[in-house]
């Protein structure tokens, strides 16, 4: 009989910048309630957009900037290690847009968050989305302050993806799984995907998008009542 995979586990405690950690999540904690008191004070509605990289996070940014900017008056944070490319790519819609890089950190936090607020006039913002540096672990520990969490996947990252990332899809209000046009050649069925997400987290709302074309980006917009 074939015997099942060794596993090591880290207990708590025992992972070495377990203490340190505590403490940055906690000072983020404290930043990220400043940002939402800030927002709140202003009127800005705010969407953390998470999600790996490649998954079509700016993709279906750049499809809400289309359908909302009559509507709403738009910022967009976007977060990326470096470039200005994402940046670029939804600024050519017309609505302001800060890029933040992150240098080495795998993920957007509190504090840079509050320097990018600190660049735009709030008076002049009804609606703030911010794309996070894409990655499915680190952006999960840390709250931007932002109203409302979106996390973005798409059935090329294949069938494992949610199950593997629990945390994220945890703490999220919405679940996008984007590209399912190609979910036939990927072999993934975005209804497993979509079941998935359930299992860890009943209350999440789930939408199927295909973002080059705009499928499924309407019932996401009434989904997070925009
Ligand atoms: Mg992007």
């Amino acid at each position: 009989m074939r015997r099942g995979v060794e596993v090591v586990e880290a207990t708590e405690g025992e992972v070495f910048d377990i203490e340190l950690e505590a403490d940055i999540l906690k000072a983020n904690e404290k930043l990220a309630e400043e940002n939402t008191g800030l927002l709140r004070e202003y009127g800005v509605k705010s969407i953390d957009v998470m999600g790996s990289i490649g998954s079509g996070k700016t993709c279906l940014i750049e499809q809400l900037v289309q359908r909302l900017r009559e509507r709403y008056k738009i910022t967009v944070f976007n977060g990326d290690l470096t470039t200005t490319i994402d940046a670029d790519r939804v600024k050519r819609h017309g609505v302001e847009v800060v890029q933040i890089n992150t240098g080495k950190e795998c993920h957007l936090d509190a504090n840079l968050v509050k320097k990018a607020l600190q660049k735009v006039n709030l008076t002049g913002i009804d609606l703030l989305l911010i794309e996070n540096v894409g990655n499915l672990i680190c952006p999960a520990e840390f709250s931007l302050g932002s109203e409302m969490r979106i996390v973005v996947t798409s059935v090329t990252e294949g069938p494992y993806m949610v199950v593997k990332h629990p945390f994220i899809f945890m703490g999220t209000d919405v679940a996008v799984i984007n590209k399912v046009d190609l979910a036939e050649a990927m072999e993934v069925d975005p209804n497993k995907l979509e079941s998935d997400i359930y299992s860890i987290n009943p209350d999440a709302k789930v939408v199927k998008t295909n973002c080059r074309t705009g499928e499924g980006v309407k019932e996401l917009i009434e989904i997070l009542n925009l």
